[in-house]
């Protein structure tokens, strides 16, 4: 069995796979040899980039990725967060037109001395699941509702999502994802600015902001509950078939 084969099953049985499917749709992929317009691409490439560049019929507003950090400055004082001990804000990580983007809820410990979302070991879990869809974490944008790490990895409190979020926003309207998949409680509570619970939000399909949001369970709650797996795998099979329904 060749390496990459191999790779790729572990990944299948790292996220609870236990078969495959016959299922012709299963098998089918972008045509590689025969691309429709223009040379050659790479089919995961093709996967993460927006070819239109301006997404969804959206008037492009001039802001940028480098804008809004600037906006928010390198000693970000809006909330409290910043006198909890925070040592940089975590901004974002990824691919500038990614067709799909990840949000999560806060930076933790590992994030916070890294500067970069999802590097601890809820997010090496994220990137094996990332990679179980055939992409990597530069072809996608990973962030966060708020960018500075709360004490002790408490859930982020209401006035520090209020002045963080629109941050948010903006990215995703910079980066204008073809699908948004929220990890865990908080993030879809925050974005869909409801109280219901995950469980119910989950395996379910929101319009946001242009994109389909797809609610899964966060990455940590999978370490702590392996079975779950299953079902983020069921939500990541949606999201690959959204972006390869349109390449
Ligand atoms: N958990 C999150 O929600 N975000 C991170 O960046 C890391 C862990």
């Amino acid at each position: 069995m060749s390496r990459e084969i191999a790779e790729h099953l572990r990944y299948f049985g790292e996220l609870g796979v236990e078969g495959v499917s016959k299922d012709v749709k299963w098998r089918q992929r972008p045509d590689v040899a025969n691309p429709p317009e223009g040379g050659h691409h790479h089919v995961a490439e093709d996967l993460a980039i927006d070819p239109v560049g301006s997404g969804f019929g959206r008037i492009n507003s001039g802001d940028t990725l480098d804008i809004i950090k600037a906006d928010i400055g390198d000693d970000c004082r809006r909330c409290k967060l910043c006198t909890m001990g925070r040592s940089q804000i975590v901004f974002g990580v990824g691919n500038p037109k990614a067709r799909l983007m990840f949000v999560g809820e806060a930076p933790g410990e590992e994030e916070d001395k890294r500067g970069e979302p999802f590097v601890g070991r809820a997010g090496q879990l994220l990137t094996k699941i990332i990679e179980a869809i055939g992409l990597t974490r530069d072809q996608v944008y990973i962030a966060n509702v708020i960018k500075c790490r709360p004490p002790g990895n408490r859930n982020p409190e209401a006035d520090e999502v209020e002045q963080c979020e629109p941050y948010l926003f903006r990215q995703i309207d910079v980066i204008k994802p073809r699908v948004i998949v929220s990890l865990g409680k908080f993030a879809a509570q925050s974005l869909l600015k409801t109280m219901d619970p995950i469980t119910r939000l989950r395996g379910r399909q929101f319009d946001y902001r242009g994109a389909a949001l797809i609610p899964t369970f966060h990455p940590a709650y999978l370490l702590r509950n392996p079975s779950a797996k299953r079902e983020v795998w069921e939500d990541m099979k949606k999201v690959r078939a959204i972006l390869q329904a349109e390449t």
